[in-house]
């Protein structure tokens, strides 16, 4: 990869050998193999012990989920927030596991609205819930630094399933709970990340 990235900056008009440059590839190929250690990730081992099962059934909430992730068709970062609910059927996730999983599918070359639909599923898959909600809101630098769009616009995705998609007023709960705000992210307050418990019914 370093050998890429010093050809890179000659085509970008740079001299690779000048000082501040000498160990750019080095620290660019770091960053991203950080970037994409998603591909490395396995879920199973992610949510190692932490399935239990239990005789609950209100919807479990964690919202204002950190996520950083590369757009796929520029390379550049889209970053923001991911708010996840579920309502189980009869097992759940150890509520620390849930931005975990998130990583996992942000540290890869992303769409977010694949990206949205991954998280989803996999949740699905691993415990069979009776419905899942994500939602992620975030900012994609390929649009702002380019002046694509207005630069504090940023893109909401979701994934609606089971109980979710079928029924409006669980939806809307969700919705509710999780009151969409417009976070700029990089602002982001890393303790925000909280569970609450809704009530349904
Ligand atoms: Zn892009």
């Amino acid at each position: 990869m370093q050998d890429l990235i010093r050809r890179l900056l000659a085509e970008m008009g740079e001299d690779p050998a000048r000082e501040g440059l000498l160990d750019t590839p080095k620290r660019v190929e770091k960053a991203y193999k950080f970037l994409t250690s998603g591909y490395d990730a396995d879920i199973d081992h992610v949510l190692n012990n932490a399935l239990f099962t239990v005789d609950y059934s209100e919807m479990v909430i964690v919202k204002d989920i950190d996520f950083y992730s590369l757009c796929e068709h520029h390379l550049l970062p889209f970053f923001g927030k991911c708010h996840i609910a579920y309502i189980p059927s009869n097992k759940v996730i150890g509520l620390s596991k849930i931005p975990r999983l998130v990583d996992v599918f942000a540290r890869r070359l992303q769409v977010q609205e694949r990206l949205t639909n991954q998280i989803a599923d996999t949740i699905r898959d691993k415990i069979a819930p009776l419905g899942v909600a994500v939602v992620m809101e975030a900012t994609h630098l390929c649009m702002s630094m380019r002046g694509v769009e207005k630069q504090n616009s940023f893109a909401v995705t979701s994934a609606m399933v089971g109980a979710f998609r079928n029924n409006a007023r669980t939806r809307i709960e969700f919705l509710e709970l999780i009151k969409l705000r417009s976070a700029v992210p990089g602002i982001a307050d890393r303790a925000a990340t909280l569970a609450c418990v809704g009530e349904e019914d």
